[in-house]
């Protein structure tokens, strides 16, 4: 009897322990998000170090679109915890997988999609690209768990590793072309300087590609991958002053009236050229390179290579305490599963559930490391004597991005796994001095 109490108030304590943090995690996110909402409400002018470049209407229309954004997050981040919590409370759980006996796959509308015929289309392909990669691997994963043994932790360790190469392997030929447009960057000033940089710093390059970005209001702006000694370059056509879709836009506008009074006289042709309506978008060769510089900086200084690292140490690490505590019952009868114990349940609630102190601290680090990689990566643009055109590239694709340039110091510590403009672009100036 006395047994019978005891292990239901470890039950209960799992399970309250877990709901527990969980809202402690989201009062402290839905705070760190009210200094932030805050920040946005209180800084009307331009910070003195962008008065120059940063017109206040643009800084305006920035500060409005991140204070409807974060109020939105804000009724958003209060329904999903609601939600989960009511799952979990009513044993929806255990429902749901009686329900389905299926993953449940979700994916998320991100306010990066402007059009909804775009979104629906490119959600639709990426799930049914995600379902075919993701249900033979966790098939496969719960069977070599099933047969594994005591040291299956490390079969199915090595299994995620290899699964994780072939991806990054097939991503950039395969996968990410069902997405978006890849075409190689065209000879010409900006490939040459671009090669001549890669040779000057050693890095292995063998291709440069411009990617349609546009559709999307990526923050990303330039990467690269590869192995070893094949590596490309993917600039994002926003990224580049020649490609950028904005100014193409205008310019076809141009040579449609052009055409139009073509038949007339040459006189009226010029006359008609409008002046593109739209400021100009995206960076100067000299801007762009600076960029690769900072990217570049990533792998010289061997960041790409730390990460992945750290990844895999802490994969192993969680399957090993996956195996340590998959067999306790309590676990899953905290969660609603008496009777029992299935294993991709296990998985997601060691994974997700137990694991989510681990997750946040962990996560908290790697935002820190994040941040001191990317002052390393504009120190070593700078070295390459980028620092100048770094200095405005930022300026420009913070603008591009409608990014807003100041954050409360507390939020920006949590969240954001790159230094806010102001520190970025003040870490520069004070290199630039010497
Ligand atoms: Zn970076």
């Amino acid at each position: 009897m006395i047994n019978v109490i005891t292990e239901i108030s470890t039950e209960n304590q799992i399970f309250y322990s877990v709901l527990l943090f969980s809202w402690t995690v989201y009062l402290w996110e839905a705070y760190l998000a009210h200094r932030q909402r805050k920040t946005y409400r209180d800084t009307t002018l331009v910070p003195e170090e962008l008065g120059k470049i940063m017109d206040s209407e643009t800084f305006e229309k920035s500060r409005l679109y991140q204070l409807d954004k974060s109020t939105f997050g804000f009724w958003s981040g209060l329904y999903s915890e609601t939600e989960g919590t009511l799952i979990l409370l009513l044993g929806g759980i255990p429902f749901l997988w009686n329900v389905s006996g299926h993953v449940i796959g979700r994916f998320g509308l991100g306010p990066e999609y402007e059009t909804l015929g775009f979104f629906f289309k490119d959600a639709l392909k990426k799930f049914a690209v995600t379902q075919c990669i993701l249900l033979p691997v966790t098939s496969l994963l719960l069977y070599i768990i099933k047969i594994g043994g005591d040291y299956f932790f490390i079969y199915a360790w090595l299994f995620t590793l290899i699964v994780s190469l072939v991806l990054v392997t097939i991503y950039a030929d395969y996968i990410a072309p069902l997405f978006d447009k890849f075409t190689p960057l065209p000879d010409g000033e900006l490939r040459e300087s671009i090669e001549e940089m890669a040779k000057s710093i050693s890095f292995p390059l063998t291709k440069v590609y411009v990617v349609e970005g546009s559709k999307r209001s990526s923050h990303s702006n330039a990467y690269f991958y590869g192995f070893f000694k094949n590596k490309r370059i993917v600039l994002f056509d926003t990224l580049l002053e020649d490609h950028s879709p904005l100014n193409k836009g205008t310019a076809d506008e141009n040579v449609e009236i052009q055409t139009a009074a073509g038949d007339g006289s040459e006189t009226e042709s010029i006359e008609t050229k409008v002046r593109p309506k739209n400021k100009k978008q995206g960076c100067s060769n000299q801007e762009v390179l600076a960029v690769l510089g900072h990217e570049l900086g990533h792998w010289k200084l061997g960041h790409t290579v730390k990460n992945i690292i750290i990844s895999q140490v802490n994969s192993f690490f969680c399957f090993f305490l996956f195996a340590v505590l998959m067999d306790r019952k309590e676990l899953f009868s905290a969660f609603g599963f008496y009777d029992t114990q299935p294993t991709l349940i296990g998985l997601m609630i060691i994974f997700q559930f137990i694991f989510s102190p681990y997750n946040e601290v962990l996560s908290f680090s790697l935002t820190v490391l994040s941040r001191r990689f990317e002052f390393q990566a504009d120190a070593f643009a700078k070295d390459l004597g980028k620092a100048t055109d770094l200095y405005s590239a930022l300026i420009k694709l913070n603008k591009d991005n409608l990014g807003f340039p100041v954050a409360d110091w507390l939020y920006s510590m949590w969240h954001y796994s790159h230094p806010p403009l102001l520190e970025r672009l003040r870490a520069l100036k004070d290199k630039k001095k010497d």
